[in-house]
């Protein structure tokens, strides 16, 4: 559950790390293979780290979801990852329901709290099921469900409001945790596209066509590029192309984590501040008929007769004459 936006210690967290990974990741093939220079090496790093933190930024919402399995997702691979990860819990639950070894078990309970319970009140055994093809999905719909399960708060719905009753502290708390969390989503996300990069340049220079596009439109560039040999090239791709799909998985598995924390503080709130809120909300059942009668008044200066309850415009004299049944409020009030 994304968090509200703060330009504060976390926002610039959120623009440097992944901008510096993106710049590191991109080095090889600016130092190595790329014919120009753009600005000096410091003015450009400094440049594309804060324009690809920004874009993260940006884009965040879409990076989750996509993690999540929602943006992106052909519906062939949703339902095959769904049932495979569905068959993973049946695995560990067959695997807890025959062994003794108690951290085995533990460890095995983990790894299911990362999955919704089925809401079957007449089993006795808390039953996991994967409603998402992500193990990232799978938390965040458990921790999403779990206000509603729980106390029957809908948590999306109400989370703005449970979000703006806690203090300046819990939010600061709340927001640095989160940082974490979506510091390493974005980190393994841009692994992912650099390694697309890495790949399309291998693909690229093995049909000849960078060197024939260069060719063409700047040959000294083209001379200088083939000054890097082509095995090195190649090196650099295969290299870097394997490492940031390593490091896209390892960044996932371990945001996987600190998801898991900001559930668990997101599933505080809820818990700690549920009473707070109902009695912020709590409302009569005249209250929506003053609150209308409020808007008539402010917006258009409009009176509600106390004896026809029609409404009439306040006028600018002292007497308010009701349009229909002529009585005078004024006189009523005094009465
Ligand atoms: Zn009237």
């Amino acid at each position: 559950m994304k968090s509200f936006f703060s330009f504060g210690f976390p926002f610039l967290l959120r623009i440097i790390i992944p901008g510096s990974f993106a710049s590191l990741a991109i080095a090889p093939v600016y130092e190595c293979v790329f014919p120009y220079r753009l600005g000096s090496n410091f003015e450009f790093y400094i440049f594309f780290s804060i324009a690809v933190g920004l874009f993260c930024i940006f884009i965040g919402e879409h990076i989750l979801r996509f993690y999540e399995g929602y943006w992106f997702w052909p519906e062939f691979l949703r339902k095959f990852c769904i049932s495979r990860l569905q068959k993973k819990i049946t695995h560990l639950q067959t695997v807890y329901d025959q062994t003794n070894d108690q951290i085995k078990r533990q460890v095995i309970n983990g790894k299911l709290l990362r999955f919704p319970i089925k809401e079957i009140p007449t089993e006795r055994v808390p039953r996991y099921q994967a409603e998402m093809p992500t193990l990232l999905g799978n938390i965040l719909r458990a921790y999403e469900a779990y206000p509603n399960s729980r106390y029957g708060i809908k948590s999306i719905f109400f989370w703005p409001m449970f979000w703006l009753l806690l203090d300046k502290d819990a939010r600061k708390e709340i927001e640095e945790q989160w940082v974490f969390a979506e510091c390493l989503t974005y980190i393994s996300f841009l692994s992912l596209i650099l390694a697309v990069f890495y790949f399309l340049l291998y693909w690229f220079d093995q049909i000849g066509l960078i060197s024939k596009v260069l060719f063409i439109i700047d040959p000294t560039a083209f001379k200088v590029m083939n000054l890097t040999r082509i095995s090195a090239k190649k090196f650099i791709y295969v290299t870097m192309f394997g490492s940031l799909i390593a490091n896209a998985r390892i960044t996932y598995l371990i945001s996987l984590r600190h998801h898991l924390r900001n559930g668990a503080y997101f599933q505080a709130v809820f818990a700690l501040k549920k009473n707070e809120v109902k009695e912020t909300l709590l409302m009569k059942e005249s209250d929506s008929e003053y609150w209308n009668e409020m808007w008539l008044y402010l917006r258009y200066k409009l009176i509600k007769c106390q004896k026809c309850k029609s409404f009439f415009p306040a006028s600018y004299f002292k007497d308010d004459i009701c349009n229909d049944c002529h009585t005078d409020n004024n006189d009523l009030k005094k009465s």
